[in-house]
């Protein structure tokens, strides 16, 4: 019955910082379920502000916005039986609430992806960080804009002890369970 099916369908939602590892954990993912058969897409943060959600910039309410079109977007494809990855920033505890809400009754699955400021400080895969230090970029977050992080995610990778591989098959117990 189509209930049964969307009701079981999972959203996984990979938060964290930027340079946290969202994307790498995220993809990896995306790959590890193909594998399985079942039919997943990342649906990322960093791409979807170049097509999407190209008109907004990051203020609070912009950031608002940018987490409901990512939660709309994840939303029709796991109506559709297809697994979303979320890789998001998704700095406010409240969005995700929000986010989790609307996926009902879909699985919604928090997994916080838990690096030091400092450590993705370090990596800084992007350069942005740089950039921040530079003061070409403000209202950064972490550093000059909130981050909350979640209180209690469905699961917390700390990625200073997992590789990406050991995360991916941490997510994929919770998700096949
Ligand atoms: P985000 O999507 O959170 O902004 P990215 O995935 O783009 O972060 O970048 C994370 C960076 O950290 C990549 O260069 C990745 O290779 C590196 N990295 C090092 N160790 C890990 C790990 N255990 N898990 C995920 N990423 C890691």
């Amino acid at each position: 019955m189509p209930e049964q099916r969307t009701s079981s369908c999972p959203i996984l939602w990979l938060t964290g910082l930027s340079g946290a590892g969202k994307t790498t954990i995220g993809s990896a993912l995306v790959k590890r379920l193909l594998l399985l058969g079942l039919t997943s897409v990342l649906v990322d943060g960093d791409e979807l502000r170049q097509h999407l959600c190209q008109d907004l910039g990051f203020s609070a309410a912009d950031r608002h916005e940018n987490v409901r079109r990512g939660a709309a977007v994840a939303v029709l494809l796991a109506r559709q039986g297809i697994i979303p990855v979320v890789a998001m920033i998704s700095p406010y505890a409240e969005d995700r609430l929000t986010a989790r809400r609307s996926a009902f009754p879909c699985r919604f699955i928090e997994v916080y992806i838990d690096t030091p400021l400092e450590v993705c400080r370090i990596r800084d895969p992007k350069r942005l960080y740089q950039r921040v230090s530079s003061g070409e970029i403000t209202a950064f977050t972490g550093v000059s804009a909130p981050y909350e992080p979640p209180a209690e995610p469905e699961l917390r990778i700390k990625t200073e002890e997992y590789a990406v591989d050991v995360a991916v098959e941490r997510i994929l117990t919770l998700v096949l369970g």
